[in-house]
């Protein structure tokens, strides 16, 4: 399997654009959760869904919660940097937004599939992309009904996508095994705090200081 394509063309911008992925209750949005509660200077996009908004979702907070019509309309207008149908729904990320935060050099999180990763890695320059695997499928099974959200029809739907989606592991950049929380939350925090000290990154922000001292 081939690695995510690099950018065909690239963007003047010195924030960087992190994309977490995971099968369905690999626990990927526990995750980012807690990093974005400890971690400053990190914005999430809110993904636009045709999906039906589970109990506890917040409209505008979980997710942009639309119609299908809708959807389209604005997947028509090219008003999405990246679009997918996944596990029987349609999800799109708001290309005005990201390419706000980028205009200002935001670091910017993206919360989606490997298919609407593969559109971004193509589309922008400095992509970090990370992975989230579960301990065994069994885990993965007995997360998703611990969720206590999901139907048995759209967990089996979910099940049924997952050895799929783990394959595409590979073609990550990071790949973090989401067994003991607390592990996992580090080394999501490290993926993020190394990215920024990447020489151009670092260039890009301190770049004055830098100079300063002989660089
Ligand atoms: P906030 O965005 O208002 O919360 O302010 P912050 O100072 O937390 O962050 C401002 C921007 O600088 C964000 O895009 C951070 O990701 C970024 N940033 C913070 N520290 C560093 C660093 O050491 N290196 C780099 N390259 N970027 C950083
Ligand atoms: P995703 O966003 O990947 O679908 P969630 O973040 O909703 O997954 O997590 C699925 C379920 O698994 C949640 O109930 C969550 O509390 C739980 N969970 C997440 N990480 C762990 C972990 N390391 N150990 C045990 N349970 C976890
Ligand atoms: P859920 O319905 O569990 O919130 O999300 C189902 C799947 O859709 C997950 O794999 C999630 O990453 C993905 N997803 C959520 N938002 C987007 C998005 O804006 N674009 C793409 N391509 N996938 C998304």
């Amino acid at each position: 399997m081939t690695a995510l394509a690099q950018p065909q063309h690239t963007p003047q911008y010195s924030g960087s654009l992190f994309i977490v992925s995971a099968p369905s209750g690999a626990g990927k949005s526990s995750l980012v959760k807690a990093l974005l509660a400890e971690v400053q200077g990190i914005g999430l996009s809110i993904s636009n869904t045709t999906r039906n908004a589970r109990p506890g979702e917040v409209d505008g907070k979980d997710y942009h919660f639309i119609s299908q019509p809708e959807f389209e309309a604005i997947r028509d207008q090219d008003g999405f940097l990246e679009w997918a149908h996944v596990h029987g729904n349609y999800y799109g990320t708001s290309r005005a937004w990201v390419e706000g935060q980028m205009a200002i050099d935001r670091d910017v999180l993206l919360e989606i599939d490997w298919q609407g990763a593969e559109q971004v890695v193509r589309k922008v320059d400095n992509v970090v992309s990370i992975f989230i695997l579960p301990p065994s499928m069994e885990e993965l099974e007995k997360r998703l009904r611990g969720r206590g959200t999901d139907s048995e029809d759209v967990i089996l739907k979910r099940m049924g996508a997952a050895q799929l989606e783990i394959e595409q592991a590979r073609r990550f950049d990071y790949v973090i095994l989401n067994d003991d929380f607390t592990q996992a939350l580090l080394e999501l925090k490290s993926i993020v705090f190394a990215s920024r000290c990447r020489f151009n990154q670092q260039m890009a922000r301190h770049g004055a200081q830098l100079k300063s001292i002989g660089l």
